[in-house]
């Protein structure tokens, strides 16, 4: 029987980072992933932000995990052959005085104000425009360079056919000390974490064109991230009541008005999806073995953050799996069992 260390059930971002730090640490490793469109992990625009909220405060740990994450993806830039990480400035367009003098009020390592205006006569920016230092990771190029590079099975995970064992699990023939699910959105209807409290919610986004080139990623309201050739993400909506997970008239309404407020160019609608970000309760990672089963593992939790919070997070759980250093407790699986006791 062909035996490994770990079965990782999902490759988003969350399985790609965990199985990633996994195999660092020497560990072995099969993923199953079946490559469903509308993942999060597949639409999303990899922004990274070092700031949030109407008083651009820091994110939470991002001194701790912005370092982190940059150094992985380029740890993985140099195994894999491929670039997925990019340094880029966030030109923040001010829909008002207050939000321009929100953003002098509270300076932060990350933000300047610009030395002149990049986009005269594209944007419309009567208010003018500050900069937040952020980073973009390209999440088309670097699942499937990392799929590739690992063997993933493009399967569905068949949770019937998985066997628990006296030391470990076995599925279909091969064994392993624990399965992780790192599943995004599909866990509430994981049988073994299921129960868990998820707050899972829908984000849309349009491909435009545009008749200007540029590098930095800009965002009142909409956020445009460029792809290249003149191409742009535009996202995103959220919705917390949501009946399916197709792309709808209205969100695809609201992103076009937003982009109608920012751009004095015409723009080209050329694609629209949806997928659905999966989120906790409390926002924050959800990483850890079952506490009352521990062939049974979670990597989830990652909200609108997962390039940014999920290497810090693999690391944390694989430090635990391999020496038993302890899980911080605000990303630890635990909080939510001992919640529910
Ligand atoms: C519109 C939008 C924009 C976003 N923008 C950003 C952004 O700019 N920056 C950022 O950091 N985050 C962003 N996010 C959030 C980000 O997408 C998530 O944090 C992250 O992708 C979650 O990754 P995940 O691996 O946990 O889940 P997912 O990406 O959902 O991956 C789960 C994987 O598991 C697989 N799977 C599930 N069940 C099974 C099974 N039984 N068998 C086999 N495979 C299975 C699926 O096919 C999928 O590949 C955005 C999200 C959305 C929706």
């Amino acid at each position: 029987m062909e035996t490994v260390d770990y079965i990782l059930v999902g490759q988003g971002v969350a399985g790609t980072l965990l199985g990633w730090e996994m195999q660092q640490a020497g560990l072995k490793i099969t993923v199953f992933d079946d490559g469903r469109a509308d993942a999060a992990s597949r639409l999303a625009a990899g922004i990274i932000n070092p700031v949030s909220g109407r008083l651009f405060e820091v994110s939470w740990l991002y001194d701790t995990i912005y370092p982190l994450a940059k150094a992985t993806y380029h740890a993985m830039e140099a195994v894999l052959g491929v670039p997925v990480f990019t340094d880029r400035d966030i030109w923040n367009v001010w829909a008002t005085a207050q939000m321009r003098n929100a953003f002098a009020a509270h300076p932060t390592p990350y933000s300047v104000f610009p030395e002149g205006d990049r986009y005269a006569g594209l944007l419309e920016a009567p208010f003018g425009a500050g900069i937040v230092k952020g980073a973009n990771v390209d999440l088309a190029t670097l699942l499937p360079a990392w799929a590739s590079h690992i063997g993933a099975r493009r399967e569905t995970f068949d949770m019937t056919a998985l066997e628990l064992k006296d030391k470990g699990v076995v599925y279909k023939g091969l064994q392993a000390k624990a399965v992780i699910f790192c599943e995004g959105a599909a866990s509430p209807q994981n049988p073994w974490f299921g129960k868990l409290k998820f707050h899972p919610n829908k984000g849309e986004a349009l491909i435009i064109r545009l008749p200007f080139e540029t590098t930095d990623i800009i965002k009142k309201g909409v956020t445009l991230v460029p792809l290249g050739n003149k191409t742009y993400w535009a996202g995103a909506t959220f919705a917390w009541d949501y009946t399916d997970i197709s792309p709808t008239a209205a969100a695809r309404a609201h992103i076009e008005s937003q982009l109608r407020q920012l751009l004095l160019a015409p723009f080209e609608v050329t694609g629209h999806r949806a997928a659905v970000r999966p989120a906790g309760p409390d926002r924050r990672p959800m990483a850890g073995l079952h506490p009352h089963d521990p062939r049974l593992g979670i990597f989830n939790g990652m909200g609108s953050k997962g390039c940014s919070l999920a290497p810090w997070a693999a690391r944390k759980f694989v430090g635990n799996l391999i020496s038993g250093e302890a899980i911080p407790p605000e990303i630890d699986i635990n909080r939510f069992f001992r919640a529910l006791r």
